[in-house]
């Protein structure tokens, strides 16, 4: 959601969730393939998923809501899990 991004983003940027909110936010358990599916659209994605990735930090899957950057809670909760791995390893090498 562009509303987590810093000032360096272009707020006339008129991206897909801010036409439509509430389908970015789907009852608990919905996978929003619609909001997904838009987002694949939007000019700000990678620096969505960043700025989600960013303000969760190592959150549980239940305390990640909504739809960000593309992906789902459950989906952004393995991203940082694979993420925290992955510097782990690079950490030990
Ligand atoms: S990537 Fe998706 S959630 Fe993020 S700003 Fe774009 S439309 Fe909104």
């Amino acid at each position: 959601m562009t509303y987590l991004m810093d000032d360096t983003t272009d707020a006339a940027v008129l991206t897909p969730c801010r036409q439509d909110p509430e389908q970015w936010f789907p009852a608990p358990g919905g996978t929003a393939p619609i909001a997904r599916a838009l987002c694949q659209t939007c000019p700000v994605i990678d620096a969505c998923l960043e700025a989600a990735l960013d303000f969760e930090g190592d959150a549980r899957r239940a305390d990640r809501f909504g739809v960000w950057g593309g992906m789902s809670p459950q989906e952004r909760a393995d991203e940082a899990v694979l993420r925290l791995a992955m510097a782990r390893l690079k950490e030990a090498a």
